[in-house]
């Protein structure tokens, strides 16, 4: 089978298996990883050759800490203007789908947001106004924005050049092609897409940052600066997670890295909106410069059809590809873990559906 949920996400089989063969016994330990001590020195070797393996993923330069947290992105929805919101401050959000939305709804309960809506919709196709046309207030605290949306298919790779720290969602992106962490302040990515299980969440903030919670009343487990300060145990991390996002990582040092994967990923997404193109059955209604590489939503030509192809898609192993409840029709995600042979086989299935019910 090839699972194309947008998250909990499909992960690389060469995982799945390490981790099945050592469940039980862990490094020959007479119990599993998630039964120890998260202050026992091997899981803190593993825990710290996670971080290294990921600094080493995404070139984070030492002057950035790496959190491992709680509480998904959402979680990070609420964390972010509590640490980085100033009292009488004010943040820029861009909004740009689903997601974004959201943030800036969790924000408006803690301080003062000043929303950029930046989705166009011409002639029923959608796009997003690029970075360097946002209209930014350099006196903001942060602009917030998330570059993939994995509801509604949009990605955006060009950043704003500004003094304003950005603060970034990349929980449906990260990994999935480089990026130049020295232009962010604060990146944050919830687990279950491109690392690993529900739970666990990243995030990579520059450290001067650190110090903008100072003297505010923040839940301890969404304090970045306690979180980094002790390491990211403040209180019990999500251990088994955090073990299997760092086989994720090594997988993907052996893959080639990030650049290997943008590859990958490019080639995939490219295969598959190609083939929706020349459909006259299917048809993808975003331009072709924001078309997520992570999340590809599709229409069927006849509606009445949707409830069918999901069905016998998934007698034909081609798992989850019902769309989004706010967006209908259907989505593939095709994040790292997908091979092209899944995408092929999504590929042959779609068009013995369009022969069948075309
Ligand atoms: N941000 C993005 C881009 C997402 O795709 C999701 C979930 O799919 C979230 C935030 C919310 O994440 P969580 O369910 O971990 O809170």
């Amino acid at each position: 089978t090839y699972n194309f949920c947008a998250g909990p996400a499909m992960l690389p089989v060469e995982v799945m298996q390490q981790a099945q063969a050592e469940l039980i016994n862990w490094q020959q330990h007479g119990c599993s990883v998630m039964e120890v001590s998260h202050r026992s020195k091997s899981f803190m070797a593993i825990a710290a050759k996670a971080e290294q393996d990921l600094r080493d993923l995404l070139s984070i330069p030492d002057s950035y800490k790496v959190l491992f947290m709680h509480g998904g992105g959402r979680g990070q929805f609420s964390a972010v203007p509590l640490n980085l919101l100033s009292k009488d401050g004010e943040a820029d959000y861009v909004v740009s789908g689903s997601w974004s939305k959201a943030a800036v709804e969790e924000a408006q309960k803690f301080g003062k947001v000043r929303t950029l809506d930046i989705r166009r919709n011409q002639d029923g196709q959608r796009s997003l106004v690029a970075a360097k046309d946002w209209d930014i207030d350099p006196t903001a605290d942060y602009v917030h924005f998330c570059p993939n949306e994995t509801v509604d298919g949009l990605e955006f790779t060009e950043l704003p050049h500004t003094d304003v720290p950005l603060v970034a969602d990349l929980s449906s992106t990260i990994l999935s092609r480089p990026i130049d962490v020295s232009r962010f302040g604060l990146i944050y990515a919830g687990a279950q897409k491109n690392i690993g299980p529900s739970g666990l969440t990243l995030v990579i903030v520059r450290e001067d940052l650190l110090a903008r919670g100072q003297g505010k009343a923040i839940p301890s487990i969404m304090d970045y600066a306690l979180t980094a300060g002790n390491d990211s145990m403040f209180n019990t991390p999500p251990t088994f997670a955090w073990y299997l996002a760092g086989l994720v990582f090594q997988w993907l040092k052996q893959q080639g890295g990030v650049a290997a994967m943008a590859r990958h990923n490019q080639a995939k997404a490219e295969r598959l909106y190609q083939f929706i193109d020349q459909s006259a059955f299917y048809r993808n209604d975003v331009a072709p410069a924001n078309r997520s590489w992570m999340n590809v939503p599709f229409l069927l030509a006849d509606d009445s059809l949707n409830d069918r192809f999901v069905k016998e898609a998934e007698a034909n192993g081609l798992l989850a590809l019902k769309g989004h409840r706010l967006v209908g029709g259907m989505r593939a995600s095709i994040y790292n873990a997908m091979p092209m042979a899944g995408v092929e086989a999504l590929i042959a299935f779609m068009q013995a559906f369009e022969r069948s019910h075309g």
